[in-house]
């Protein structure tokens, strides 16, 4: 292996080690054709890493000796449905770090057909947008020269210049380290602990987005095509988005000292991070806040698993490190005291559950230091009710526990259509809420509010038109709970953002299929 791995003009360019990156939203009229493809090039050619092909289209992430590297692209190139893809191919040394390697996924070669490329969001309620109607690209000059012209701005031509906000696409661990800086500029900076929590930081902002350009920036430009269509998919005031073409990966390209970009991009393979010649850190030590960057002893969050930056010096075995997401979560609950800089002053009891890493460590953790906590219980509603019906009522049950516990409502994942009754129904139904006798009833008013569930029935459609009372075609089946067998990996990934949102909780309670679903959540097998 040559140290130099570097150095453009290698004499052994054969033994060179590289990493390749590029996605390609369009029709795949053969997915396991494609398949076939990549399972027999990237196999021969040796290659390692994530493939990932759904009906909308191709990522991927592979490394691999660079000649091997090039005739993969040219064998992409060769086929008319990748026409105009941006293949990112860089140089780099080969994975030393084996961990680093093993998260990354570089140690095997996964090809998978999955259902979109990126997940929005985990909330079936949320649907992902038109690729189609996606933010206008920018390629890295253009880019440039907006945010460059916005620094010369005055105030002289107002009508054009509609204001400028950036906007990153990343995720905090991402943002910590590098983003774009410029002086008059504002960045907005979700701070968000993944991907699918992008949109619902967007529809509580989205003031900080309307009647402005919005211009968006992630990694390598997947994560912009899908956030802006949803961001445009707001209707007035959210036609100016635009995304930058190749992402932070192309701009620093273009502009090697970093341009308008400081600090580091975070990547997603073995190299951890590329930085530009500028040698800014923006990162800091969760610890003791001295700059610091480096993530390659991959060290995260106890509770949410979220990787965090901890300085050599600061570095203990057995350390306990809460993340500043968390940090601000616990600080509502009386846990500050016990929370010292992001370290644990005694490691809490971590009970786990059999669901999966990231939410069993945000199971029960009680503190053996520092104030007493409310125990936070997070409350399932039964089917055909929401948060606020359950709310109402265990609202004396709430009363008594005060004192000692927190009771958290959400809805469920699957909002269902108005139903009410046709008088004919009526008096054959167990629905009690409805008098047999006297006038059909009225559809409610308009003000109602939703009703979702746990669970549905397999023939269950997701109610598309809310607020549209339809009258019932048959009586209410008293026994339709026994159909209602679907819905429970939707419901289960939405459980997962709850927790991630706005636990962690120390128990569950259900009513109904809500209490299944609680049941479900904790006696489920793990599931990855
Ligand atoms: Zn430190
Ligand atoms: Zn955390």
């Amino acid at each position: 292996m040559n140290p130099n791995i570097n150095s453009k003009d290698q004499p052994q360019e054969d033994d060179q080690y590289g990493v390749l990156l590029y996605y390609k939203y369009t029709q795949i009229p053969d997915l396991n054709d494609l398949f076939t493809f990549y399972d027999s090039n990237c196999n021969s050619l040796s290659l390692l890493g994530r493939v990932r092909l759904s009906p909308l289209g191709v990522n991927v992430t592979v490394g691999g000796k660079l000649c091997a590297l090039k005739k993969h692209i040219a064998a992409v190139e060769s086929n008319s449905l990748f026409e105009g893809t941006d293949f990112k191919l860089a140089a780099c040394g080969r994975p030393s770090n084996d961990k680093v390697a093993d998260e990354c996924g570089f140690t095997s070669l996964s090809i998978r057909i999955v259902k979109e490329l990126v997940t929005l969001s985990c909330n079936p309620l949320i649907k992902s947008p038109e690729i189609s109607d996606a933010g206008k690209h920018l390629s890295a000059a253009e880019f440039h020269s907006v945010l460059q012209k916005a620094g010369k701005l005055d105030k002289e031509s107002t009508e054009h210049n509609r204001e400028l906000v950036l906007l990153d696409a990343r995720n905090l661990y991402e943002t910590r380290i590098g983003k774009f800086r410029t002086p008059n500029v504002e960045t907005l900076d979700p701070g968000i602990r993944q991907y699918s929590d992008l949109p619902s930081w967007i529809d509580d902002n989205s003031d900080q987005l309307q009647g402005k350009s919005v211009l968006m920036y992630c990694t390598g430009g997947i994560r912009c095509e899908m956030a802006s269509a949803y961001i445009r998919s707001k209707g007035a005031g959210f036609e100016n988005v635009f995304q930058l073409y190749g992402g932070i990966q192309r701009y620093l390209e273009q502009f090697p000292d970093g341009g308008f970009f400081k600090g580091k991009n975070f990547v997603f393979d073995h190299r951890i991070s590329v930085g530009s010649s500028d040698a800014n850190i923006l990162g800091a030590c969760l610890l003791c806040s001295m700059s610091f960057d480096d993530y390659s002893s991959r060290l995260r969050c106890t509770y949410c698993r979220m990787l965090v930056l901890v300085c050599d010096s600061c570095q203990r075995k057995d350390s306990v490190y809460v993340c500043e997401l968390c940090q601000n979560h616990h600080k509502g609950v009386g846990l500050t005291s016990s929370i010292e800089n992001g370290r644990m002053s005694s490691l809490p009891s971590v009970e786990t559950v059999s669901l999966d890493a990231k939410l069993s460590c945000q199971m029960p953790c009680r503190q053996a230091t520092g104030s007493p906590r409310k125990l936070r219980i997070l409350c399932l509603h039964g089917f055909r009710q929401n948060a606020s019906s359950f709310k109402g009522r265990t609202a004396s049950l709430a009363k008594k526990l005060k004192s000692i516990a927190e009771l958290v409502f959400v809805d469920a994942p699957h909002e269902l259509a108005f139903i009410y009754q046709p008088p004919s129904a009526v008096t054959e139904s167990h629905h009690d809420h409805i008098s047999p006798q006297g006038p059909p009833p009225p559809p409610p008013s308009e003000h109602c509010k939703k009703k979702f569930a746990w669970f549905v029935a397999p023939d269950f459609r997701e109610n598309t038109e809310s607020g549209n009372w339809e009258m019932g075609d048959s009586p209410f089946d008293p026994l339709q709970y026994q159909q209602q067998t679907e819905g429970f990996d939707e419901s289960l990934a939405y459980i997962k953002t709850v927790f991630a949102q706005k636990g962690p909780f120390d128990g569950m309670l259900g009513f109904s299929q809500g209490a299944a679903m609680a049941a479900a959540v904790v006696f489920c097998p793990t599931n990855k």
